[in-house]
C-alpha cells in the first residue's frame, strides 16, 4: 500500500492544451516537485498527458529569464526594472501620445482570462492604439468565425466533454486527439464501447485514425468538398429535417446539388465506396458529431469549410444535441477564454463587438473613458506582424512567439526586426524575444492566479503555487507597469490580483461570454459552462439551443465558397502539424529533456523513392515562400501527394508558409497546404 503523500499540495490547471487537465503540485521547500493527476476533474478524469507530467522542468531552467534585458551595442543585457521601464518611458511615452496607431500589441491564446481581458484594455485606454490582436488568429479563428456568424457566438463545444461518449457516430475532421488532447481519447473509446462508429478524416493515417478504426485519408484542403458531398446525398436520401427555421437553408441545400459523389471523390482524392459508406452511417446515425481540428480550419478557406460542416450538422438537425451536431476541438492552453475578453481587434470583453455602439457604451462605462475614446478595430494578427517596420514603429508581444509561428517566418521575422521597438514579456527567451529591443520577465502558469476557459466552455481556476524567480514579475504587474510609464496609469492601480479579477468578471456582464456569475469562492467549489449570469444561478453544460443570439434569434447558414480543386494536379502539398511530444512554438517543450521530439519531413515511402530520397537523408523543401532541409521520414500512412512537418521549430514549417494570403473572415493564413517541392541534398 503507498503511504498518503505528506507534501503541502496546490490544486491548479494544466497550462498546455484546451483540455484544462486539473492537477495537484506536490510542493518541497516551496518548489512543486511532482505532478499528480486529480480523479475528479470533470475532463480528464484522472488522467494527463506526457506534457503535462513535465510541465515541471521548466518553471526553473537555466534558461529561465529572471531579469529585464535591453539592448545595447546590439546585445542584450540585464537591466534593473527602473533602466527597463525609463525605455519605455522614453520611446512608448512620446508616440503613444502623437501616433498611437503606430504602437501595436501582439497577445496569445494561452494568458488567461484575466490577462487577456487586461491586454485588451492596455491596448486600449492605456496605448490608444486599435491595433491588438493575437496567435488565435493561427489556432481557431475560422471555427469560431464561422459559429460567431452563424448562430452569434462561439462556444468549442456546446456540451459537457463527457457527452462525446453518447454519440453514435463521430466524425474527426483534421484533428489528432491521441497526440493533441490525448484525455479525450476516452470520451471516444466510451462512444466506440457503446457501439458508436469513429471516421478519422485526415490525409494523414495518425496514433488517432488508429483507434477509430476507420479512416477517411482525403486530399489536404478539401474537407469543405466532403462536406458538401455528404450534404448532396442527405437531401438525395430524404435526411434533410432542419435544427430549426434558418436563412439560407434552401441556398445551401441547392448548392450541394452540385456536389455529387463522383465529383466529390475525384477532388477529395478518395474511393467513391468509401464516401458512400460514411454519408451512409451519417444519414443513419442518430446523434452524430462532428469535430473540427486545425486540419480542416487552417486554410485560406478555413471559415467556409467550416460553414460547410456547420450547416450539414444544422440541415441534418444535429446541431445543438447533446453530444451530437458540431463542435471545434480548440487547442491553446486558453484558446476558448482568449478569443473571449478583448484581445481580438475587434473584440470587447464578453465576447463583445468593439462595432456594436452599444458594446461600446458598456465598456466605456465600465472603464470610466467616453464610448470616443476607444479606438474602432485595428489590424488582425497577420496583417499587424506584415505592418511592422513601415505603419507599426513599436510592437509589445506576450506569450507568444511569432517568429516560429506565424505563416510566412522569414518574411516576418524581417518585418519584427525592421521594428524600432520591439517589447516582449515572456519567461524563457523564445526566439521572438532573442530579436527585442527589450525583454520583461513574466511568470509562468503556476507563479500567478487566474482563470482559464477550456474547449467545452468551463471555466477553471489557475492557482499560484509559487513566486517567480529573481526579478521576473507577474504579467499583469508587468501590464500595469507599462500603463505608468507610458504616462496613463489611470484604470491600472490594481493594489491585488483580486481586484483586477473582480473587475473582469464584472466586465464580461451582459455579453454573450458571461462570466459575472463567478468568482473565485464559487470556482472553487466547482468550475462552471459559461454562460453564468447571476452569483446564485446556474452554469450552462448545454449550449447552442434556439433562439440564437442572433439580430432576429435565427441561424445564418451562409454559402460556403471554396477553391476549385486541380485533383489531377501531380503538385506535392506541404501540410503541417502537431508533434504529441510538443507545444505551439516549442519555447516551453523543446527545452524539456522529457518531451525529446525532432523537426522531420514526413512523406510516403512512394513519394521518397521517386524523388530518391531513402530515410535519415536530408532533403530540401521549398516553396514560393521560402525554404528548409530536415531529414526524411518514411510515412506509409501519408498521402503520396502531400508532406508533413511538424511546425514546433524556427527555420522549418513556417518559412514555407504563406506569409500574405489570410481567409477572408477569420483571417487565419493558409498554413495546412502550401504547394511544395522536393530536392535531395547533395552528398559531399
Ligand atoms: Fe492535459 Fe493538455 Fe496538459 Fe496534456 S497538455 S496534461 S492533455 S491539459
Amino acid at each position: 500500500m503507498t503511504a498518503p503523500s505528506l507534501l503541502p499540495t496546490v490544486r491548479t490547471t494544466c497550462p498546455y492544451c484546451a483540455v484544462q487537465c486539473n492537477f495537484d503540485l506536490h510542493l518541497e521547500n516551496g518548489l512543486p516537485v511532482k505532478v499528480t493527476p486529480t480523479k475528479d476533474c470533470p475532463v480528464a478524469r484522472g488522467t494527463v498527458c506526457k506534457k503535462g507530467l513535465a510541465a515541471l522542468s521548466d518553471l526553473r531552467h537555466p534558461d529561465r529569464l529572471t531579469h529585464p534585458l535591453l539592448r545595447k551595442n546590439g546585445e542584450l543585457v540585464p537591466v534593473g526594472w527602473s533602466e527597463a521601464l525609463a525605455y519605455v518611458r522614453g520611446v512608448l511615452g512620446p508616440l503613444v501620445q502623437t501616433r498611437p496607431q503606430a504602437v501595436g500589441v501582439f497577445g496569445s491564446g494561452s494568458l488567461t482570462n484575466e490577462k487577456t481581458y487586461l491586454l485588451g484594455k492596455f491596448a486600449r485606454l492605456a496605448l490608444k492604439t486599435p491595433h491588438i490582436d493575437y496567435n488565435g488568429r493561427y489556432c481557431m479563428a475560422s471555427a469560431s468565425t464561422a459559429l460567431n456568424r452563424s448562430v452569434g457566438y462561439d462556444r468549442g463545444l456546446g456540451f459537457p466533454l463527457a457527452e462525446m461518449g453518447t454519440s453514435d457516430l463521430i466524425l474527426l475532421v483534421g484533428a489528432n486527439i491521441a497526440e493533441t488532447l490525448p484525455p479525450i481519447m476516452q470520451y471516444l473509446k466510451a462512444a466506440k464501447d457503446r457501439g458508436g462508429v469513429v471516421y478519422a478524416i485526415d490525409p494523414r493515417a495518425t496514433t488517432t485514425t488508429k483507434v477509430a478504426g476507420r479512416h477517411l485519408g482525403l486530399r489536404p484542403g478539401t474537407d469543405g468538398v466532403l462536406a458538401l458531398g455528404l450534404l448532396h446525398l442527405m437531401k438525395v436520401w430524404g435526411k434533410v429535417r432542419p435544427t430549426a427555421p434558418s436563412h439560407g437553408m434552401l441556398e445551401a441545400l441547392a448548392q450541394a446539388d452540385a456536389y455529387p459523389p463522383t465529383r466529390v471523390a475525384h477532388e477529395c482524392g478518395i474511393p467513391e465506396a468509401e464516401l458512400l459508406a460514411l454519408a451512409r452511417a451519417y444519414a443513419e446515425a442518430h446523434k452524430p458529431l462532428i469535430l473540427t481540428g486545425r486540419g480542416a480550419e487552417q486554410h485560406a478557406h478555413g471559415t467556409d469549410t467550416v460553414q460547410a460542416f456547420l450547416n450539414l450538422a444544422f440541415l441534418t438537425g444535429h446541431f445543438g444535441k447533446p453530444g451530437g451536431g458540431y463542435g471545434t476541438l480548440t487547442g491553446q492552453g486558453n484558446g476558448q477564454g482568449g478569443r473571449e475578453h478583448g484581445q481580438k481587434n475587434d473584440q470587447l470583453p464578453g465576447a463583445r463587438s468593439l462595432r456594436d455602439p452599444r458594446h461600446r457604451v458598456e465598456m466605456a462605462a465600465l472603464w470610466g473613458c467616453s464610448e470616443g475614446d476607444l479606438p474602432q478595430p485595428g489590424h488582425s494578427a497577420q496583417n499587424l506582424l506584415n505592418a511592422c517596420g513601415g505603419e507599426i514603429e513599436a510592437l509589445i508581444v506576450l506569450g507568444s512567439n511569432p517568429v516560429v509561428s506565424a505563416a510566412g517566418a522569414g518574411q516576418i521575422t524581417e518585418r519584427l526586426k525592421a521594428l524600432k521597438h520591439l517589447i516582449v514579456i515572456d519567461f524563457l527567451p523564445s526566439e521572438t524575444a532573442q530579436i527585442a529591443t527589450l525583454v520583461l520577465p513574466g511568470s509562468m502558469w503556476c507563479e500567478e492566479e487566474g482563470t482559464t476557459t477550456n474547449l467545452e466552455g468551463r471555466v477553471q481556476r489557475r492557482r499560484k503555487a509559487i513566486t517567480a524567480p529573481g526579478a521576473s514579475r507577474e504579467d499583469w504587474r508587468i501590464l500595469c507597469d507599462l500603463a505608468a510609464a507610458v504616462g496613463r496609469p489611470q484604470g491600472f492601480t490594481y493594489a491585488t490580483f483580486r481586484e483586477l479579477q473582480d473587475e473582469f468578471f464584472r466586465a464580461t456582464k451582459g455579453g454573450k461570454a458571461d462570466y459575472s456569475g463567478l468568482s473565485a469562492e464559487r470556482l472553487d467549489r466547482a468550475s462552471a459552462q459559461w454562460p453564468v449570469r447571476h452569483a446564485d444561478g446556474p452554469d450552462t453544460p448545454y449550449a447552442y439551443a434556439p433562439t440564437y443570439p442572433t439580430a432576429d434569434g435565427l441561424a445564418t447558414l451562409h454559402l460556403p465558397r471554396l477553391p476549385a480543386v486541380s485533383a489531377s494536379s501531380r503538385t506535392l502539398t506541404l501540410t503541417t502539424g502537431r508533434l504529441g511530444n510538443q507545444y505551439q512554438s516549442g519555447t516551453q517543450t523543446r527545452r524539456n529533456a522529457a518531451l525529446r521530439a525532432e523537426a522531420t519531413a514526413q512523406m510516403h515511402p512512394d513519394t521518397a523513392a521517386e524523388h530518391g530520397l531513402r530515410a535519415g537523408e536530408p532533403v530540401t523543401l521549398r516553396t514560393a515562400h521560402g525554404e528548409t532541409t530536415l531529414p526524411v521520414v518514411l510515412t506509409p500512412g501519408l498521402r503520396p501527394d502531400t508532406v508533413f512537418l511538424p511546425f514546433h521549430w524556427p527555420e522549418t514549417a513556417n518559412l514555407l508558409t504563406d506569409p500574405d494570403t489570410v481567409d477572408p473572415h477569420s483571417h487565419m493564413p493558409a498554413f495546412k497546404a502550401t504547394p511544395v517541392t522536393l530536392h535531395p541534398v547533395p552528398v559531399t
